[in-house]
């Protein structure tokens, strides 16, 4: 499978380059050159297991590894889940389905994408024999699961920067009691705005980039999202068949990674009615669903603090389908929203897509609500999935954290903590972390002590 630019400025090229690129140098992102159809033995057997699935979906896409290589891979990635479906789909309601992608070394469906990443680093460190340092800055769950799918792993050295004081206490152990010594998590003084400027600065300089051998733990990266559509396709297996006719999604949204994921299997032919893009009061997804306007604010921290974003990365994919993958149309659009800081799209079709919002308010509402009809606990990004909910209708929510990672807003909502023997553990770890100045030169310095 050859992957091509949203902006059309770069060749085609196969699936070790797109991965070890991440952003193309044309500034757009990797889609697959064409999206192709589902076979229909993964959609006739009974779910298969986790591992043989993603391992059928991802060979669709990746022609450069060989398929002994790639179980390989895969079976490391997603062998170590504590369920072992992985993706186990529950039902809460006589329509009301969760799927719970929580069961990953750090608690939130981001393992899904930076398990397999981790291990495909290390295995382009072997292939190429060049050692990488990984660097990025986190604001909490993509830090965490990074530093997890990295942890240990030979010939390459990851440098997390976080807002000190900034990030919740579970997730700072959860980068900072790994144990690993290839691991740098590095607290700074400042916001998390300050830490992304200085991996900016740092990753955009390429002669920095190239002496430290920089490579970044991107959310752009289309290998995160080929790995993210797999447990959409898990998820219809596990439902009863009565319930496969007219199925609806719910996906907590930030930067549109999760959401999009499961719009390309659509694509490829799982059957879907709708996506319902839940997000949080930092709603500029639900503004453009209703207005067909693309335009950020200033971005409000709330109790959903996974989805506080103001510019909804993995979006451009969507717009480059939205113009029938014509990449001159894309590369104007983002043209213009560099210029403008909005943009407007002409004739708007949300399609598939529905949108809902939810303030912190309605999140602890929705934390309580559910477990009062359901009797199931959610974390606070996952309520807001079920803001706006037509019980008749086959919905899976997805579950994208577990509700003991953010112990104060459970406690605000619903008076008790759910705990989880991982984090219990953690809290028993010594935490090693690495403060710098907070300055690209300082954290330059650091690297290239440090370096792997
Ligand atoms: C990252 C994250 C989200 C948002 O996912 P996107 O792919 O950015 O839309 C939602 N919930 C949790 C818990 C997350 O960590």
């Amino acid at each position: 499978m050859q992957f091509v630019s949203t902006r059309g400025g770069t060749e085609p090229v196969g699936f070790y380059e797109a991965f070890s690129q991440g952003l193309a140098p044309d500034g757009g992102l990797y889609v697959p050159k064409n999206l192709p159809l589902l076979p229909s033995d993964l959609l006739i057997d009974d779910a298969l297991p986790y591992p043989a699935l993603a391992w059928d979906f991802l060979g669709l896409f990746n022609d450069d590894h060989d398929p002994d290589h790639l179980i390989e891979l895969v079976d490391k990635s997603y062998g170590d889940f504590s369920d072992t479906m992985s993706a186990p789909l529950q039902q809460v309601g006589e329509n009301i389905f969760v799927l719970e992608l929580f069961h990953g070394p750090t608690l939130s469906f981001k393992d899904f994408g930076l398990q397999l990443i981790g291990n495909l680093f290390e295995e382009q460190i072997e292939r190429t024999g060049e050692t990488i340092n990984v660097l990025g800055a986190t604001s909490g769950d993509t830090g965490s699961a990074a530093i997890h799918g990295l942890a240990g792993k030979k010939g390459v050295n990851a440098f997390v920067l976080y807002p000190k004081g900034r990030i919740s206490p579970l997730q700072e152990r959860q980068m900072t009691c790994t144990g690993a010594d290839n691991i740098f998590p590095i607290p700074i003084d400042g916001t998390f705005d300050d830490a992304q400027a200085i991996v900016k600065e740092l990753m955009g300089d390429l002669k920095t980039k190239e002496d430290l051998r920089l490579s970044a733990i991107n959310s752009i990266n289309i290998v995160r999202v080929l790995a993210q559509a797999v447990y959409y396709v898990h998820a219809y297996m596990q439902l009863p068949p009565e319930s496969r006719d007219d199925v609806n999604f719910v996906v907590p949204t930030g930067n549109f990674g999760n959401i999009f994921a499961g719009w390309m299997v659509h694509q490829m032919g799982l059957p879907v009615d709708q996506f319902v893009i839940a997000t949080n009061q930092n709603d500029i997804l639900y503004r453009l669903f209703n207005t067909g306007k693309y335009a950020p604010e200033k971005v409000h921290p709330s109790h959903a603090p996974s989805m506080d974003i103001q510019v909804a990365s993995n979006f451009e994919r969507f717009l480059y389908y939205h113009n029938e993958k014509n990449a001159d149309a894309t590369l104007s659009q983002m043209a213009e929203f560099q210029a403008n800081g909005a943009i407007e799209i002409a004739n708007f079709n949300a399609s598939n897509f529905r949108a809902t919002r939810t303030d912190d308010k309605q999140i602890l509402e929705n934390i309580r609500d559910v477990k009062e009809c359901f009797d199931y606990v959610v974390d606070p990004h996952t309520a807001c999935g079920f803001q706006d909910i037509d019980e008749d209708k086959t919905h899976v929510v997805l579950a994208t954290a577990h509700p003991a990672k953010f112990p104060e807003i459970m406690k605000k909502a619903i008076g008790t903590v759910p705990t989880d023997d991982s984090l219990e553990a953690l809290k028993k770890k010594k935490q090693v972390n690495y403060p710098v100045e907070a300055t690209p030169e300082a954290v330059k310095a650091f690297i290239t002590e440090h370096s792997a």
